[in-house]
């Protein structure tokens, strides 16, 4: 049976790559029926963020990625966050210093910070691989801190096939002996990963591409433990485009980079995952774009992961938000628009209703809401050369003709509906002489102060009511 996990750090907010990742380990055991696990890595302690587990559990739970085992539901291969571990990577650190596969080492702070310079290699010069048994057993009884490193080979290579970026091989000459257990006792990634993947029973590993080139350190664990190595799956990178047309690691200068600052600029969940499902992956033989979790479920498979870098398209990601707001039933639509339309419409006489409709099948994101209506709770001034337009041959006399006949026919109209309101409208330009469209772009130019509106001449009306549309066409004629 399969079992991935997906094994955030708390330490903030949740990056895009990072939930890709984790959609990508869901996607991964769900398509072959297997388990999802949550598993927390809180063994940096300088990093920590207050919170930022419950950012971990609100993104997923809001993203509908619901893990079968983590630290809030508990299951049979817990404890799920690694500070509450602890024991067991130091007893699996002394096993291996039993073995002669790792090493206490004494060296301070001074000592390691003067190897950086040294051909700017920065690595360490395994200065106490060499100590006797004798001296670190003195140390030890001294009281020294100490930190516990891995004792790679020296000669040989290293290598495993990665199911994305294929054959990785190091000379292990250039592998560092990677500390285990640093000196407050808690473990680094290099023998937590490797310790819980193995007792939590990981068959795939599914994580970023920053993990490729460390991974031959993790592979060395594994021998040196005994234990039979998972399936590596690497991401690709996720880069932004910047303004000059390169691309570089997507951050915030190209835009909102975490789940919730998306969610919050008025993108649904459901179409961020979407596109990012496929930053990385397509489908493969069908040019079908749209997938719900579900859809995905069935269809997701590693082997059509791209090992090349994806970029973010911030309007890709636009044209997908944009076609699931129109898809959200009316419902869900208002209950999502609500909170940005209280806001921007204070008027009572305004029919919020008839404007949510109106503006569902225009809105891209939640957060153009307030742009896109404010001209029906106050009228922008009016510039009369809008009133100009070459297609319906409008000019501002024309507009002034017509405006008067237009003010006379909605004084006398007692149902106040676009229907009926454009049916009257219509009429009247027949009876004037003119194209309905030149009427219409009067009247919609007059009540909204704009050119290009959502919702044409008489769903303005309609949605602003009789008062204030009468009171926005006599202004206009002033
Ligand atoms: N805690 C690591 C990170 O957030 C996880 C890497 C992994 O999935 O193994 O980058």
């Amino acid at each position: 049976p399969i079992v991935t996990r997906f094994a955030p750090s708390p330490t903030g907010y949740m990056h895009i790559g990072n939930l890709r990742t984790a959609l990508y380990a869901y996607l991964l055991a769900k398509s072959k029926g297997g388990t999802f696990i949550l598993r927390i890595e809180d063994t940096d302690r300088e990093r920590l963020v207050d919170q930022a587990v419950q950012v971990i559990y609100d993104t997923l739970n809001l993203a509908g990625l619901h893990h079968d085992e983590g630290p809030d539901i508990g299951g049979s291969r817990g404890p799920y966050v690694q500070s509450e571990r602890k024991d067991i990577y130091l007893e699996h650190a002394r096993k291996l210093v039993e073995n002669g596969h790792a090493y206490y080492c004494f060296c301070d702070k001074e000592r390691l910070s003067s190897l950086q310079g040294e051909n700017g290699a920065g690595g360490y010069d395994r200065h106490c691989r060499s100590l006797s048994q004798a001296e670190v057993e003195a140390k030890l009884a001294a009281g020294l801190p100490y930190v516990i490193r891995q004792k790679n080979p020296l000669t040989g290579t290293t290598s495993y096939t990665d199911t994305v970026f294929g054959e990785i091989s190091i000379d292990n000459a250039e592998l560092q002996d990677a500390v285990l257990i640093k000196a407050d006792g808690y473990p680094t990634y290099n023998l937590a990963n490797v310790v819980d993947d193995h007792l939590m029973d990981i068959t795939h590993v599914v994580r970023g591409s920053e993990y490729v080139t460390s991974t031959p350190l993790y592979v060395q664990l594994y021998s040196m433990f005994g234990w039979e190595t998972p399936i590596f799956v690497h991401l690709p990178l996720i880069m932004g485009r910047n303004e000059d047309g390169s691309v570089s690691k997507l951050s915030k200068r190209h835009g909102s980079v975490s789940f919730q600052d998306l969610v919050e600029d008025g993108y649904l969940p459901e179409a961020i995952i979407n596109y990012i499902a496929l930053l990385g992956w397509s489908p493969g033989n069908t040019n079908e774009e749209f997938f719900n979790l579900e859809d995905l479920s069935r269809v997701f498979s590693v082997d059509t992961i791209n090992k090349s870098p994806a970029v973010f398209d911030y309007d890709k990601l636009l044209w997908f938000n944009s076609a699931y707001i129109r898809k959200l039933p009316v419902d869900a639509f208002r209950t999502l628009a609500a909170p940005y339309l209280e806001k921007a419409i204070t008027k009572p006489e305004i029919n919020k209703d008839k404007l949510l409709t109106l503006i569902q099948s225009r809105l891209e994101k939640f957060s153009q809401i307030p742009e896109m209506v404010a001209f029906f709770e106050a009228m922008p001034e009016l510039d009369v050369e809008l009133f100009v337009n070459k297609k319906n041959k409008v000019t501002a006399e024309l507009a002034k003709e017509l405006l008067p006949t237009i003010i006379d026919s909605l004084e006398s109209a007692d149902v106040w509906e676009n229907d009926a309101l454009f049916e009257r409208l219509k009429n009247l330009s027949e009876a004037a002489g003119i194209k309905a469209g030149a009427l219409m772009w009067v009247a919609r130019v007059a009540v909204s102060g704009l050119m290009n509106t959502p919702g044409g001449a008489t769903d303005i009306l309609e949605i602003i009511g009789k008062a204030e549309a009468l009171s926005r066409l006599k202004a206009s004629l002033a």
